[in-house]
């Protein structure tokens, strides 16, 4: 029987999205494979409602271990003791630094294979084969595990959460002995980045930036045009630029982020990549500025404006404020 153990993310009494897409995925893996999905959680005093929530989403049972939220080093001794006491082939995160960490630190911890930026996986044979782009995303590897246990660490947003119906999870708490590294650090804040609370999906007008912005602060030419156009507007990106750390990863548009079809798309410094394209090509109008004419984008824009976004942004910002204010 091949069960797979899923790392779920909460926090202020939420489980995090991408958490909830790895426990859908681990239930529809587990159930190909014959075995079942466990979640477990990490945190003090998590409540029996949000781990038995996760059962909504496919997990049969939610292990749950007291600890300090929001850490690696204690997850990591929560999951290594789970799998030893346990029967787990693999283990799923669905993605973000913290995940990252902690699939990193439990491969080092049990001698377990581990793929990271992980896009899709699939059964043959029994056994999981995961999906991760190369060669800058211009192919696919497709890497089987040789250990006993296998560690699947997804991108962002690969697994889309999916609520199959079924009810609770059963509950069950276990006690775990935190070794002494995983007391040394100690969480002083936790919060989101900005721009994180902005409802993409529900904007009427995005302002879309992408990597011709330059620089982080680019962002801010972005910023002040949608704070020109008004509440219904907000900032989208592309997924080089949130990879690169130059915006939140909750304004991302494409195929691994959210899928947008606002009255106005304006997309400043992007080349219109299929993965970008299937996130927003369903937007009313479709305006994209780019110094190159022959980008992509201009392929499936309603206007397309040829030049350098550093003298059009500022300048639209400016119109659009004078003709809010006439
Ligand atoms: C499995 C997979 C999933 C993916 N998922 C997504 C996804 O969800 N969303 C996503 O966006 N991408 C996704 N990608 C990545 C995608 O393939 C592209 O790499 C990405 O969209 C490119 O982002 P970009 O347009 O910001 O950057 P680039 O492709 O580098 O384009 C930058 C553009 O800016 C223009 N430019 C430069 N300077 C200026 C200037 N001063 N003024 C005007 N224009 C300028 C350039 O001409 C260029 O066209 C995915 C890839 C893979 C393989």
């Amino acid at each position: 029987m091949a069960n797979i153990l899923v790392f779920a993310l909460h926090y202020e009494g939420a489980i995090n999205k991408n958490s909830l897409g790895a426990v859908s995925e681990g239930a529809r893996l587990a159930a190909e494979l014959g075995g079942e999905a466990h979640a477990i959680l990490v945190g003090e005093n998590v409540p029996d409602e949000l781990a038995g929530s996760l059962g909504a989403y496919g997990a049969s049972k939610a292990l749950v271990a007291n600890g300090p939220e929001g850490l690696a080093q204690p997850v990591v001794d929560a999951m290594a003791h789970a799998i030893e006491q346990g029967d787990y082939s693999y283990a799923l995160f669905g993605g973000g630094l913290l995940g990252f960490e902690i699939g990193a630190g439990l491969a080092a911890r049990l001698t377990a294979g581990v793929v990271m930026e992980v896009t899709g996986v699939r059964v043959a044979d029994g056994k999981l084969i995961a999906e991760r782009p190369i060669l800058g995303d211009s192919a696919i590897s497709e890497i089987e595990y040789r250990s006993d246990l296998g560690i699947i660490i997804s991108r962002l947003n690969a697994f889309e959460a999916k609520q199959t119906g079924a009810g609770a999870a059963a509950v069950e708490h276990i006690d775990v002995t935190l070794s002494p590294q995983a007391t040394q650090a100690t969480m002083i804040t936790r919060g989101e980045q900005r721009g994180a609370d902005v409802d993409i999906e529900g904007a009427q007008i995005l302002v879309a930036g992408g990597r011709g912005l330059g620089k982080p602060e680019g962002f801010e030419l972005c910023e002040e045009l949608a704070h020109a156009f008004g509440d219904t507007a907000a900032v989208a990106a592309t997924r080089a630029v949130v990879d690169a750390g130059w915006y939140p990863y909750a304004a991302q548009i494409g195929q691994t982020g959210k899928t947008v079809a606002p009255k106005l798309y304006l997309a400043a410094g992007i080349s219109g990549a299929i993965q970008h394209k299937v996130g927003m090509q369903s937007s009313e109008n479709i305006v994209a500025i780019n110094k190159d004419a022959n980008a992509p984008i201009f392929e499936f824009s309603d206007l397309g404006i040829v030049g350098d976004l550093n003298k059009i942004l500022p300048k639209l910002t400016e119109a659009i404020k004078a003709k809010r204010s006439a």
